[in-house]
């Protein structure tokens, strides 16, 4: 899944994953998991998650990759956050390989700049599920608790007005140059993000089913 930061990655995929029943890996998880643990890798990824810079490809590429050799992933995974660098796209295609796998699709939700502003500026998470909700857009139903696990809601530290317009231009310098990564190789399928969560949804599963059909009818052939 793939997208600036605020373009509803987060939300969409966690919809998409349950529909698809396979686990969603989002790689900004682990981090905050080990930060709380308060692990050597979360201690060593805190400098970067705390300011929106990237934390080095090689730490990413093997959490990932552990990641990815758990079990639950034997049928498929929705990853949302990684890759964000060519390098570690390159290594992605790499660990798949080596599993006789490959990526179906790119979904690139497209968000213009100002609107992404405007959602990192009201966003909340659960402490517990890492939930995504938004003060505006999408508030919990009861104030402060996650409706999917009961969790308290709070606001990321990287959430903070500069560290938000940093991670922005991170994702342009960094992440962006993988929108033609992947169109060059017929993967990229555009999803207007500017509409409403349902709407993006329905655009979402559209397109996973419209590749699942033209496989179908490939291998008929
Ligand atoms: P996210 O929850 O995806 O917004 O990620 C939060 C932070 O975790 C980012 O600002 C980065 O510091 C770090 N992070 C997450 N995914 C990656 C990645 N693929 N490569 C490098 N750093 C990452």
């Amino acid at each position: 899944m793939l997208g600036p930061p605020g373009a509803g990655k987060g939300t969409q995929a966690q919809l998409l994953a349950e529909w698809l029943r396979i686990p969603h890996v989002a790689s900004g998880d682990p981090f905050r998991e080990n930060l709380r643990n308060e692990t050597a890798l979360g201690l060593q990824a805190k400098q970067y998650t705390d300011t929106g810079e990237l934390v080095p490809d090689a730490v990413t590429i093997a959490m990932v990759a552990e990641r990815l050799s758990r079990r639950d992933c034997g049928n498929g995974v929705l990853l949302d956050g990684f890759p964000r660098t060519i390098r570690q796209a390159e290594a992605l295609d790499e660990m798949l390989a080596e599993r006789g796998r490959a990526i179906n699709l790119v979904p690139y939700i497209r968000v213009r700049d100002e609107t992404l502003l405007e959602r990192l500026a009201g966003r909340w998470t659960c402490r517990e599920c890492e939930a995504a909700y938004h003060g505006v857009f999408k508030p919990p139903q009861r104030g402060g608790i996650c409706d999917e696990c009961g969790g308290e809601i709070y606001q990321r530290p990287d959430d903070t007005p500069e560290t938000q317009k940093h991670r922005i231009e991170v994702y342009f310098e960094q992440t962006s140059p993988l929108i033609a990564y992947y169109r060059n190789r017929s993967l990229l399928a555009e999803i207007d993000g500017e509409q409403t969560i349902e709407v993006v949804q329905q655009d979402l599963r559209a397109a996973i089913e419209a590749v699942r059909q033209s496989r179908e009818k490939g291998q008929t052939v």
